[in-house]
């Protein structure tokens, strides 16, 4: 052996995914990718994603859980939770006491709600007034065209689901900035404080309705469309759940289109793939377990966040249906047993902004699916750090299935840093890991994703299901 072929073999070099794939698996990620478009344009809130699942799994052969009274090796089901999560599962033939693989992602994606009260008009302008939805860069939003989505109940008490600004004949939304002649001040603010939550106001209407005994003559010609539209008054506000999000489609990224651009990648990049995963595979040793949560980009809390009970129920409803019973301690060994992967995004090196990054530990973009030992901030703070024997088990999958994978970690020490529900699901006695797909520009309005990530993520989160 040569001095440089012993060198080779005792470094670890990364190299982009692109030289090393096969035609037939740029083929693949080629038609992969135009289906997890589509997706994105289909479902921008989390129950419109839930809803998206749904279908596909059906389409698979899935059924809802609540309608089956047993289940047998490679049945395949599914349940909901609230309309914002889901729990999908390929039962497999291996005793269920031992484990099952599971893969997690979240729907949810930074955005404005409406308040409960958020119509009201100024200079013969109408506006919704709206509050932010996780870690967002505020400057990012004015000035891009905004679609209105959401649940609202009518005055019969019907609920609607919202969807306006997303056919090509439909109108946009926006929320105004000023113009850099008159923004002297604003200009010379920080960035955190250039643009105010409270200014954060989507511009609605402004044709005023010559009625003279009205005040809030704006006010009062929206009012009008959205009552003869759907039926719903100001009050109907007050309980609604309306999201505004970009009105964009999802968009093929660069000359060669070798990245796609959109709203909502993370995490709905991991949460396609990992869709696509339980869908795709035959029937696996160990049961195989998909979960599609909401929340997690303030925190995971809630009923439908990955702290709530919500899986552990599924799973001891699924293992009764199996086995006929499922105690609290059956419950407990089946968890302690399993392996999660916390299907995220980690965030892709930014040439603009190589200073943030520490570029030996970074994934980038094009470089495979990223697998993180552990994120957190402050010193791993928040962190649940995967095992030696988790990431050696993991790495070895992943080599044996042909998976183009990289490390990964949220920045330099002391930049940042952030979670995921890892920490969440490895209290529960679990061997959990990140793994996910480098995204550019996360939590903007339109986030960037190397295809060759999405694809080799799918490949990671199927060798998982089928040879962990
Ligand atoms: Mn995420
Ligand atoms: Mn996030």
């Amino acid at each position: 052996m040569t001095d440089k072929e012993l060198y080779e073999s005792l470094t670890m070099e990364r190299k982009n995914a692109y030289l090393i794939m096969k035609d037939d698996e740029k083929s693949e990620m080629k038609k992969l990718c135009d289906e997890y478009r589509s997706f994105l344009d289909s479902g921008k809130t989390e129950r419109e994603c839930v809803r998206e699942a749904e279908a596909a799994a059906i389409k698979a052969g899935f059924v809802d859980l609540d309608t089956v009274t047993s289940l047998k090796r490679g049945d395949k089901v599914y349940k909901l939770n609230r309309g914002k999560n889901i729990f999908m599962a390929v039962i497999g033939s291996e005793d269920i006491s031992k484990g099952i693989n599971i893969a997690g992602a979240h729907l949810d994606s930074p955005r404005l709600d409406l308040k409960q009260n958020p119509l009201y008009e100024s200079t013969d302008m109408a506006f919704l007034k709206t509050h932010y939805y996780g870690g967002l860069k505020k400057y990012q939003w004015p000035t891009i065209p905004l679609a209105i989505h959401g649940v609202i109940y009518n005055t019969d008490g019907e609920k609607l689901e919202l969807s306006i600004g997303e056919k090509d004949d439909d109108p946009v939304f926006v929320i105004t900035d000023l113009l850099p002649h008159l923004a002297k001040d604003q200009m010379s603010k920080k960035m955190t404080e250039g643009i105010e939550g409270e200014n954060m106001n989507v511009l609605i209407g402004g044709m005023p309705i010559d009625a003279e005994d009205v005040k809030e003559k704006v006010k009062f010609s929206v009012l009008k469309l959205l009552n003869q539209r759907y039926g719903i008054t100001e009050k109907s506000f007050v309980s609604a759940e309306i999201e505004i999000v970009p009105a964009y489609k999802a968009r093929n990224v660069g000359l060669d289109e070798s990245f796609i651009g959109a709203y909502g990648q993370d995490d709905r990049v991991c949460a396609y793939t990992t869709l696509r995963g339980i869908l795709d595979i035959p029937a696996p040793s160990k049961t195989a377990v998909a979960i599609l949560v909401d929340k997690e980009e303030i925190g995971s809390m809630g009923n439908t966040g990955a702290q709530s009970a919500f899986m552990l129920m599924a799973i001891a409803e699924m293992t009764e249906k199996l086995t006929g019973s499922c105690t609290i301690t059956e419950l407990n060994r089946i968890v302690s047993n399993s392996v999660c992967m916390s299907s995220d995004v980690s965030a892709a090196v930014d040439p603009n902004y190589l200073s943030v990054s520490e570029e030996r530990n970074s994934s980038y973009a094009g470089y495979g699916v990223a697998i993180m030992k552990y994120t957190g901030a402050r010193g791993k703070y928040d962190s649940s750090d995967a095992s030696a024997e988790l990431v050696h088990r993991i790495g070895a999958v992943m080599d044996e299935s042909g998976v183009i994978w990289q490390t990964g970690e949220l920045g330099k020490i002391d930049q940042g840093g952030g979670g995921t529900i890892a920490q969440y699901v490895a209290n529960l006695n679990m061997d959990v890991i990140d793994c996910g797909v480098p995204v550019l520009s996360m939590h903007s309005p339109f986030e960037v994703v190397a295809k060759s990530d999405v694809y080799m993520a799918y490949r990671a989160y199927k060798a998982f299901y089928m040879s962990m």
